[in-house]
């Protein structure tokens, strides 16, 4: 049969500047599509925009999914704010080819519909390992990679597979809600690929304290019903069986274009692919300098290809690596190289006090912060994240800073309005005092009205502050 074409976005060969009326086609619906689609309209973008989704659900927050896991959030709390109703929104809809020639995208269902400017925003697949046994529907065994993967966890025990940043956090979760939870990782200690050893024992402290047992140096090598097997000949019971086991760009409908890809799709500091009227963001890219995707570098790069498609210049889009797992106060910033091989001209600032499960160490350059990474200095995550994202000198007394003891960068008077304060939200300073002076006055008001605290909840302390100060005001 022919395929049809739909005629759902407007011919394409007149819509091909972007001057903030090209007919607009994104495919992926997470949340970089999201935000690119809210900016393009916030910057004047008139055009017709259509966002091609293949999950069934509506945009909602990946990076929270470990809160579905152990139940602390209902999965209808992830979804994000529906997009303006001139958006056409089509989810559940897989596109399967692109033809940059004829300028069109083909869905799985057989229709094609033409594009003036696509923008790829597919995100990442899940990377798994060969497990014995393991088949793909094997009883337990889950991916918690989507809101289907990632329902919650009703059958014990847990072994979590996989001790990078996702694995970890879950087994974190699963163990404080009570769950008998084994983490199995090949590393020396859990995120070894982003943290030093000192950090890494905190964490595998934190994790202890949870009630998760760490195996580290292990790998799971096959699976029996109801178990896992590790490679030195022990049988773990497994009622569920979590794969944690990284994730990678999801670059197939790029590879369908003949776009340039190289572990993700090849985008430059503008964010175009070889393709000139193909965009690439979000997890799905990689642009020079910019080694892993996260949630505030695909929100960075809506926000200046929003600008771009809109006929604004905003210069090229800065490669910021800011990670906040749900673990008690860990940020990590900068790329894992930049901390684990500092340069000869960066100095260090360390501050270890493992007893009280602290630990703080950044390396600068220029006096600036270059990476870092802080454990247990709540007061410090907010303030530091800031400098660093904002890209600015820190003050003099390093350890006041890291302690949270300088008042004039701690304080909640301190923080701008436009600072963003809950990244998982992107809750800024102004949200919070505009709550506060509408009656939110404690933690779970704040909450309910902007969300903030509930993602990673590294930014509780400062929330506190900020609405501490505000009522006092
Ligand atoms: C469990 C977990 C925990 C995480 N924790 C953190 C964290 O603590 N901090 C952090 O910064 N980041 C974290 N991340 C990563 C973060 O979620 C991603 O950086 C973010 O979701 C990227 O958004 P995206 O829109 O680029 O991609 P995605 O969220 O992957 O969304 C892409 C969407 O595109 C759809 N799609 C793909 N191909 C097609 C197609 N051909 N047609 C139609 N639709 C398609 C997919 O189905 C998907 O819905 C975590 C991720 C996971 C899975």
């Amino acid at each position: 049969m022919r395929p049809t074409t739909a005629t759902t976005a407007t011919a394409s060969t007149t819509a091909t500047a972007a001057d903030g009326t090209s007919a607009v086609t994104v495919i992926g619906y997470g949340p970089a599509a999201h935000r690119l689609v809210q900016r393009l309209r916030h910057h004047g973008h008139r055009g017709p925009v259509t966002v091609f989704g293949a999950e069934p659900q509506p945009a909602y927050q990946r990076a929270q999914l470990t809160s579905i896991l152990d139940g602390t959030l209902s999965a209808g709390a992830l979804t994000l704010a529906p997009l303006p109703a001139d958006v056409e929104v089509r989810t559940g809809t897989r596109i399967t080819a692109v033809d940059p020639r004829r300028r069109l995208v083909r869905a799985e269902d057989g229709t094609e519909h033409p594009y003036g400017i696509l923008v790829l925003a597919t995100g990442s697949r899940p990377v798994l390992p060969h497990l014995a046994g393991a088949g793909r529907h094997a009883p337990g065994l889950r991916v918690p990679h989507t809101l289907r993967g990632a329902r919650p966890v009703t059958k014990g025990p847990v072994v979590v597979v996989g001790g990078g940043l996702r694995g970890t956090e879950a087994a974190y979760a699963l163990g404080r809600a009570g769950h008998d939870v084994t983490l199995v990782h090949p590393g020396a200690h859990p995120m070894h690929r982003l943290l030093d050893g000192r950090a890494g024992a905190l964490v595998t402290a934190a994790l202890r304290e949870a009630g998760a047992v760490a195996e580290t140096g292990r790998r799971v090598v096959a699976v029996e019903p109801g178990k896992a097997l590790l490679d030195d000949g022990r049988l773990l019971a497994a009622g569920t069986l979590l794969l944690c086991t990284g994730s990678a760009p999801d670059t197939a409908l790029a590879r369908t274009a003949r776009l340039a890809v190289r572990h993700g799709v090849v985008v430059d500091d503008r964010l175009r692919t070889s393709d000139p009227y193909i965009y690439a963001l979000g997890d799905c890219a990689r642009p020079a300098g910019r080694h892993h995707g996260t949630l505030e570098s695909a929100w960075d790069e809506a926000d200046a290809l929003a600008r771009t498609l809109c006929g604004a210049d905003s210069g090229p889009v800065a490669a910021r690596y800011v990670v906040r797992p749900r673990l008690p106060a860990l940020a990590v910033l900068g790329p894992p190289d930049a901390l684990h091989a500092p340069g000869d001209r960066d100095e260090h600032v360390v501050l270890s006090d493992p007893a009280r499960g602290r630990y703080g160490r950044l390396v600068l350059r220029e006096g600036r912060v270059r990476a870092g990474v802080l454990v247990g200095l709540d007061r410090a995550v907010a303030t530091v994240g800031r400098l660093y994202t904002e890209d600015r000198p820190l003050p003099p007394d390093r350890l006041a800073l890291l302690l949270g003891t300088d008042e004039e960068y701690t304080g909640g008077s301190a923080l701008p309005d436009t600072a963003v304060v809950c990244h998982c939200n992107n809750v800024t300073g102004k949200d919070l005092r505009q709550a506060c002076r509408q009656g939110a006055h404690d933690l779970p008001a704040i909450a309910a009205a902007t969300r903030a605290t509930t993602g990673c909840g590294t930014c509780a302390e400062a929330v506190r502050r900020i609405c501490a100060t505000a009522a006092a005001s």
